[in-house]
């Protein structure tokens, strides 16, 4: 038997699979992880079909080291292959985003020396007469009485060794117990309300595409569109629950399971144990039980961030996206895979139902998908008024108006989320003699004030420096700060509202570790008044209660950008907020400071028009062929020299000559971790001709271009 392996290596020029000839005893099938000699060294790798026969005489094949614990399924494969051709990556880079958690490092299945009470050591703890212990030995059955079942290095392998000798203690070698800790599900309910009319017939919608294979047919998949609070997950709940009866099983994403807990506890609340959870909070181990639950069939539903769309369940009935108008659905590093159209191919594949929700769609959903709304907030309240404050020729961070309702605010014990979309002290230093700006020495772009640390930073690659003092171009020492970042927000409303009984929370990119992240939310969802400032993870999902202002400090700063989709970011953004605001007891207002008054999306986000905007954002598209009107395939060429960069570009562009898409550049980007950096952008109606052949144009010129120095990345859908 002959088996074709796909090496995991990460280099673009490798291109398998290989074949090797299975020893006897070495059982495998498709998605098998094996370790096999390659080249000089060996190599994991995942065997992606089985053959009788190879075309290499019988000597020529090597046969693999070792069959590796737990592989992928067939399914995964596939959709691996498919992945690399979507993304213009290779086969090995997308599988190794499907194995289980560690496997690739090793750290699969971790046994442990497990140190436990036997019933005679309880006794000799309750009845201390008749057994001479030691303090320290005590101070072990103690321990191990208190906690159950625990890891021996932890409490001393040699102590315990000598309570076993004695029978006081079991020591067992097993899997490590690593269950992620199960939180307190709080109001979570594990009995569904009675459904409101819309939740009724958008549930039974999905219901009868999961029940008709013939609707299910070429269906784009739904788009269930409705504002904050208007009972989306209770719909996704109602249709996993749909799933499991029919015998299958079902995958939600969600963006970031760490910051927004209260979606993955009404799912635990409502299914059990059923439910797995993968995400990068957990610990490797803790990923390895919850994947291996999922691939043993004992968890059937996974709920999880991007990269659990490739969760390794079988008979997928279900897969959910929420919140998906999220730009961290859009995986960075190659293959830079989007999760929402990975999970439409997924769906395809295992002939599940796609079902994507937000508030605030993506017109290339509004467009592609079968449309369910849910009009109303379950509870009826109206949504906040969204008032406008024109920023212009004002020099304070903070308007007028927003500093009188915040002091409002504070009088009635009320609770705020301010949102800035910019971290740091102020944005960017000059010198006030000469007008040189302080710059990164990798990246060309400014650097950051953080006053709290006294340094400044790049926000791009991490460069900091002390805080400059002196101008090294004309020697001034009258430095000017530039612009506001939380940080200053903060300091300022901690100057201004004072802090006793009011709290102010600060959560961004600098505000400490995930987990303490969540913990300032916590905190902040349990004072009874108070303020949370920060960038746009305040506005990511989290559902307080209570909030009854909203404020957004530089609305247009998203506009600034140069980037098709920063209308739409804008728009977002403030309804976003303005969908968690107001449904307290004090009423409710969305305060929006902008340079920018008469910006389309603010206008349309005033009035929370999102279909006004949808329409709106599509015609402007359709006219400049963007996305959902065409693909863009964006091409970034890097090298330390400028020319080079350019030049790997340029020969990209000539292989693309006959294409029927446009091809912009090459045109020069910043400069980034002290690379020169060119692109090309593609923009084509017809899109996997266009990724074809930037696939071969790419695998053309970069290994030759990667002999020089430079590197090529491809991005299919950029954000
Ligand atoms: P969304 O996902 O659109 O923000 P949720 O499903 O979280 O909306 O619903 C908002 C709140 O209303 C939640 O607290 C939820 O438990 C509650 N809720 C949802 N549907 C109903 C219903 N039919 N009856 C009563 N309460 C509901
Ligand atoms: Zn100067
Ligand atoms: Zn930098």
């Amino acid at each position: 038997m002959i088996a074709r392996v796909q090496p995991l290596t990460r280099t673009r020029a490798v291109r398998g699979p290989f074949d090797y000839r299975l020893g006897p005893g070495q059982e495998v099938e498709v998605g098998s992880l094996l370790k096999v000699p390659f080249g000089a060294r060996s190599s994991l790798g995942v065997v992606v079909e089985l053959a009788e026969r190879s075309e290499l005489a019988p000597e020529r094949l090597a046969e693999p080291e070792a069959v590796l614990g737990t592989g992928v399924g067939a399914d995964l494969v596939r959709l691996a292959g498919w992945m690399a051709r979507e993304y213009c990556s290779t086969p090995a880079r997308a599988l190794a985003l499907m194995l289980a958690p560690g496997a690739a490092a090793g750290t699969g299945a971790k046994t442990a020396l497990v140190a436990e009470l036997t019933p005679a050591g309880r006794d000799a703890l309750s009845a201390a007469d008749g057994v001479r212990l030691t303090a320290r030995q005590r101070e072990l059955l103690d321990a191990l009485a208190g906690a159950g079942p625990t890891v021996a290095a932890q409490l001393g392998t040699e102590g315990l060794r000598r309570l076993e000798a004695r029978g006081l203690v079991l020591l067992d070698r097993r899997a490590r117990p690593r269950r992620p800790a199960r939180h307190a599900v709080g109001a979570a309910s594990a009995i569904a309300p009675e459904l409101t009319g819309e939740q009724t017939a958008a549930l039974a919608e999905l219901q009868s595409a999961m029940g008709d294979p013939a609707v299910r047919q070429g269906h784009p998949g739904f788009l269930l569109q409705g504002v904050t609070g208007s009972g989306k997950t209770e719909v996704y709940l109602g249709a996993v629950a749909a799933a499991l009866a029919a015998g299958r099983t079902a995958i939600v994403l969600v963006p970031e399971i760490a910051l927004t807990p209260q979606v993955l506890w009404r799912f635990q609340a409502r299914f059990g144990d059923v439910v797995a959870v993968l995400h990068s909070a957990l610990s490797v181990g803790e990923r390895h039980d919850e994947w291996m639950r999922l691939r043993r069939g004992e968890a059937r539903v996974c709920v999880g961030p991007r990269s659990a769309v490739f969760a390794p369940l079988d008979d997928i009935g279900l897969i959910v996206v929420d919140e998906e108008h999220e730009s961290s659905y859009k995986h960075e590093g190659d293959p830079r895979y989007d999760a929402r159209t990975v999970a439409r191919e997924r769906a395809r594949q295992h002939d599940a139902v796609l079902v994507v929700g937000s508030a605030t769609p993506r017109p290339e959903s509004v467009v592609g998908m079968t449309r369910l709304r849910l009009a109303q907030r379950v509870d009826r309240r109206p949504l906040p008024a969204v008032e406008v404050l024109d920023m212009r020729d004002r020099h304070q961070p903070l308007h007028p108006e927003t500093r009188m309702a915040l002091a409002d605010l504070r009088r009635a014990g009320g609770k705020a989320i301010l949102l800035l979309n910019r971290r740091g002290w102020s944005n960017f230093l000059s010198c006030r003699a000469c007008g040189r700006v302080w710059l990164c020495p990798n990246c060309e772009v400014a650097l950051v004030l953080h006053r709290t640390g006294s340094f400044v930073a790049c926000h791009h690659c991490g460069h900091r420096e002390g805080v400059p003092h002196r101008c090294p171009a004309c020697a001034s020492v009258s430095v000017a700060r530039h612009g506001a970042g939380t940080e200053r927000i903060e300091h300022e409303l901690r100057e201004a509202l004072g802090e006793d009984g009011f709290p102010i929370f600060r959560l961004d990119a600098d505000s400490a570790t995930l987990p303490a992240r969540a913990k300032t939310l916590q905190r902040f969802e349990a004072a009874p008044a108070g303020i949370l400032v920060g960038t746009q993870m305040v506005a990511k999902g989290h559902d307080f209660p209570d909030v009854s202002l909203g404020v957004v400090l530089d609305a247009d700063q998203t506009l600034r950008f140069p980037d098709f989709r920063a209308e739409e970011r804008t728009f977002a953004l403030i309804t976003q907020l303005a969908g968690r605001t107001g449904r307290g007891a004090l009423g409710s207002r969305v305060l929006v400071q902008t340079l920018a008054p008469d910006a389309r999306s603010i206008a349309f986000a005033v009035h929370h028009d999102s279909d006004g905007f949808i329409a709106d954002e599509l015609t402007r598209r359709q006219a400049l062929s963007y996305p959902p009107y065409a693909s863009l395939i964006r091409v970034v060429c890097s090298a330390e020299e400028e020319p080079l960069a350019r030049e790997t570009a340029a020969s990209i562009h000539a292989e693309l000559t006959g294409l029927d898409a446009a091809v912009l550049g090459p045109a020069p980007l910043f400069r980034l971790r002290g690379r020169s950096r060119s692109q090309l952008v593609v923009k084509a109606v017809d899109r996997q001709p266009a990724i074809d052949a930037v696939g071969r144009a790419v695998d053309q010129v970069a290994p030759g271009a990667a002999r020089r120095g430079a590197a090529v990345s491809v991005d299919v859908d950029p954000q």
